[in-house]
């Protein structure tokens, strides 16, 4: 290597390094529910699995990211694999409605086009994310519901799957106890309502959502759950509702929410926090204390978000005792958190 060359590659090494560190950050978040998750409720195998299966979520989303894909693919495989355990209130594993069936909501939403899709109520669709993504990509509608929606479903090509493929034990071991609660509350001369909101929350909580920002900067928030055990007559949550469970809006923030949907429908949960961020100038970390710990907690309502900006500020928020949740951003370790730290 000539003198001069060398002298030249000497002073432009530094500028491409630092080209490279100032490029637009990647990074993701996942959750998979808030609730009465305690230390003590767990054993060590237990609590592994749940940690290897976040771990792996939070991965292949990344690894989606790296590999200079986009926010949205990285959000959909996040939400699929979780959809696909059992372990998660979404896809195979989601809670049962009072009549011993299964209906899921779900919602996707860009940060770039406010462009979004949901899904609410569908009852043979094994990934409900695909359907919502559909609905945003293919139909001319943000929300499809039902039968409609399986009808959508059909004619783009997806396949539905027999009502009994979300069946789990455990949830149905939930079921029973559920409605054994509130035929007890009933008795006591609590109505529907009454009785239905003072069931403990962990009949309410598993939830799975993810927030991601690709190379190019672009926010993506997506939500998939079966809702709250032994709901009734169609209930739908804030899972698949804009603004309430999902949002994504790339100058302020992505959120997806957990908790208890009619409080977080009621508080616009998911677009509040942004909103605090675009236009108080909160941190995302900042808009979601305030959120989250504000007048909805003071209502009653528990739950938790994960809050993501276009920089890779992660925020994981919860007024519960615990949240499965997941992250990674460049340069950085993954981190797996289950209970409060
Ligand atoms: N938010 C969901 C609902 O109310 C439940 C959950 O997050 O686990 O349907």
């Amino acid at each position: 290597m000539n003198k001069r060359f060398a002298l030249l590659l000497a002073a432009l090494l530094p500028l491409a390094a630092q080209a490279a560190t100032t490029q637009q950050p990647i990074a993701i978040a996942i959750h998979g529910g808030a609730g009465t998750i305690e230390r003590a409720n767990f054993t060590p195998e237990r609590e592994k699995a749940y940690r290897q299966q976040l771990k792996e979520a939070v991965e292949a989303g990344y690894q989606i990211l790296a590999n200079g894909g986009s926010s949205l693919d990285a959000v959909n495989k996040a939400i699929n694999i979780m959809e696909n355990s059992p372990k998660f209130n979404a896809g195979i594993g989601a809670v049962y409605t009072f009549d011993g069936g299964h209906a899921l909501d779900a919602s996707i939403m860009l940060g770039k086009t406010h462009e979004a899709g949901a899904v609410a109520g569908v009852r043979h669709i094994s990934n409900p994310i695909d359907l919502a993504r559909k609905v945003m990509e293919r139909s001319a509608h943000v929300m499809l519901s039902g039968q409609g929606a399986e009808e959508f479903a059909l004619e783009q090509g997806m396949k539905l799957v027999p009502g009994d493929y979300f069946d789990t034990p455990a949830r149905y071991e939930a079921l029973k106890k559920a409605k054994h609660k509130l035929q007890q509350t009933k008795k006591e001369g609590k109505d529907y309502q009454g009785s239905f909101n003072s069931l403990n929350v962990d009949y309410k909580f598993g939830t799975v959502g993810a927030v991601a920002v690709d190379r190019n900067g672009d926010l993506v928030a997506g939500t998939s759950t079966g809702g709250m055990t032994a709901k009734r007559y169609d209930r739908i949550g804030d899972s698949p509702v804009i603004g309430a469970g999902t949002w994504a809006d790339n100058d302020s923030c992505a959120v997806s929410a957990t908790g208890h949907g009619e409080y977080f429908i009621r508080y616009h949960v998911a677009a509040d926090i942004c909103s605090q961020v675009k236009y108080q100038g909160k941190t995302v970390g900042e808009a979601a204390e305030a959120v989250i710990f504000g007048p909805m907690h003071k209502a009653g309502g528990t739950g938790g978000v994960i809050v993501l900006d276009r920089q890779g500020n992660i925020s994981l928020t919860f007024n519960t005792a615990g949240m499965y949740r997941a992250s990674r951003r460049e340069g950085e370790e993954t981190y797996v958190g289950i209970y409060k730290e």
